[in-house]
């Protein structure tokens, strides 16, 4: 996450670099769909983007859609960042785990950091937040 949006859009903090199976990823949440890659061979899921399937080997395999829904697996909250375009402290650092077995690292739109728990069902939202970039955040609820 090293681009930054640009003044016209409002957005201040980093965006991804939208590059090779990355780009692909961030393509499927700009038409507001979660997919993942499946292994074709064992039909494992997995995330990040990567081309050998860490399961069986396979180099064969398929963006597939997600359910969008899921499950807090862990947080940070963060109260002091390194970084200096977050400084909007505190935070949550959320990974979900989605019922297909990927995790990822998110935001929840509508629970601060003391308001999250292990387990809490979640569901995706999209945050359009450039006319280039849309990130898939999630909020509570099943
Ligand atoms: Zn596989």
């Amino acid at each position: 996450m090293t681009d930054t949006a640009t003044a016209e859009s409002g957005y201040h903090l980093p965006l991804p670099r939208l590059r090779g199976l990355t780009a692909q990823w961030y393509d499927w949440i700009k038409q507001h769909e979660l997919r993942f890659q499946r292994c074709d061979h064992c039909e494992r899921w997995r995330h990040v983007p990567r081309e050998v399937c860490p399961g069986c080997g396979s180099v064969d395999w398929a963006w597939q859609p997600s359910s969008g829904k899921g499950r807090i697996y862990s947080w940070t909250t963060v109260y002091r960042s390194l970084h200096p375009d977050f400084q909007d402290t505190p935070y949550a650092a959320v990974v979900v785990e989605l019922e297909e077995g990927p995790r990822v690292m998110t935001w929840i739109v509508d629970r601060g950091p003391d308001d999250l728990e292990i387990d809490m069902p979640v569901r995706v939202v999209y945050d359009d937040v450039t006319p280039e970039v849309t990130l898939a955040k999630f909020r509570a609820g099943d």
